[in-house]
């Protein structure tokens, strides 16, 4: 069986999670801070705060930003829900705007005809490691007074071309950067997350927030050597990450940039051995990104029923998931009012597919995938790449 996706694992994180279970502190300790200190330091970010899981990075993302019950986010609705869930969470209103069918990623054209006063803030989202047209949606927010939000659950080791240099999503570009530590993205540390920011007083809120605001942290008091007791001024949660997960996660840190060339290379040889199948649609990189190919969809012929080509390719052992979500489709959400027609999320979500892509697929494995995908779209022989060339 192929599967869709499967995290790089081995003795390094076995032998880090042993590390950290036997030093005597679990929780958001050393390992913590020194995770946090590699994840800054590889995205270029001044600040990054670990956390849960993304889902939590984005509630307080958009809870320290200011947004508050009654406030509008302009975000996609294609999405994995967590992104409207932590709107919601705020009591915020999320507004969704449709996509651009060549990237996934939200379209920056539809944005202004979404802001009314109510507006606080835009979360885009890098779907499946693409990174957003970013360079419009900071001009977009800058000019409105809107608050920029990086959903990057999926970007960890994508990069934007920015001022020149091809630079990391993360530093961030926006305000805030939320990435996700889930088996399902690129590196993992089984939940987690991370927030990136160049605010130091946000970088503050996010520390306190996230151990239900205890004043002083107790690994303050642990050092002390006087009494102290803490307070609690505000409504604080508990979105720790453990020093178990930390350690794993600095590991996998270290074999991020082999993860992501990998990735880059069997993307580049899907993109070869698929032109031979009529009226695929191929994943778009725009010049000024480079993907991390976290997912690889594909847009099916119009002729290809969705369910009949994901049941056969099932039939051939190989695993794959339909298109992106759409929150707005989701009893969950039946109460989120859409103000714009989302044609191009729901295309997406029934008309592509996600392929397995993940190092350890082998060539064989790939060609199995392409072949059963062929036969799937009703292309009886496909070309092998050297005879796809052109015949002189
Ligand atoms: C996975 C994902 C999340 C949620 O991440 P968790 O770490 O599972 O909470 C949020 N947004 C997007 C776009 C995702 O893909």
């Amino acid at each position: 069986m192929i599967p869709v996706a499967m995290p790089v694992m081995g003795e390094a994180e076995a032998e880090a999670a042993r590390r950290a279970i036997l030093s005597g502190w679990i929780t958001q300790g050393p390992e913590v801070a020194a995770f946090e200190q590699a994840f800054a330091s590889y995205v270029g970010a001044p600040h990054a705060c670990a956390v849960s899981n993304c889902t939590t990075a984005l509630h307080l993302a958009l809870r320290v930003a200011g947004v508050q019950a009654g406030d509008e986010v302009i975000t996609v609705s294609h999405s994995f829900i967590a992104t409207a869930n932590a709107v919601r969470y705020c009591g915020a209103v999320p507004v969704f705007v449709d996509i651009e069918p060549g990237s996934f990623n939200l379209d920056p054209a539809r944005i202004e005809a979404a802001i009314t006063d109510r507006t606080r803030a835009i979360l885009c989202v890098h779907q499946m490691g693409l990174p957003c047209d970013l360079q419009r949606l900071v001009e977009i927010g800058h000019r409105h007074g809107l608050v920029v939000i990086e959903d990057a659950a999926c970007a960890i080791g994508s990069e934007i071309a920015w001022q020149g240099e091809w630079q990391p999503i993360g530093r961030p570009h926006g305000d805030v950067a939320c990435f996700s530590l889930h088996p399902r993205k690129v590196i993992s540390t089984g939940e987690g997350g991370m927030l990136t920011t160049r605010r130091a007083d946000w970088d503050r809120q996010y520390r306190l927030l996230r151990q239900h605001a205890m004043s002083v942290p107790d690994s303050v008091r642990h050092g002390a050597d006087q009494v102290i007791f803490e307070t609690y001024p505000t409504l604080g949660y508990n979105y720790r990450m453990t020093d178990i997960q930390a350690a794993v996660g600095r590991e996998q840190l270290k074999r991020l940039p082999e993860i992501v060339a990998r990735r880059r290379h069997l993307a580049a040889q899907y993109a070869r051995q698929l032109a031979g199948i009529d009226g695929l649609g191929m994943p778009q990189e725009p010049a000024w990104a480079r993907s991390n190919w976290q997912s690889y969809c594909v847009r099916l012929p119009a002729r290809c029923d969705q369910r009949a080509v994901m049941q056969s390719l099932l039939d051939a052992g190989i695993s794959t998931r339909r298109g992106i979500m759409c929150s707005h489709r989701e009893p969950a959400c039946r109460d989120v009012a859409l103000t714009q027609p989302l044609p191009h999320s729901e295309a997406a979500q029934d008309h592509a597919i996600l392929l397995p892509l993940y190092p350890q697929l082998t060539a064989q494995d790939q060609q199995r995938v392409v072949s059963a995908l062929a036969r799937a779209c009703g292309v009886c022989a496909l070309p092998t790449p050297e005879s796809a060339q052109p015949v002189e």
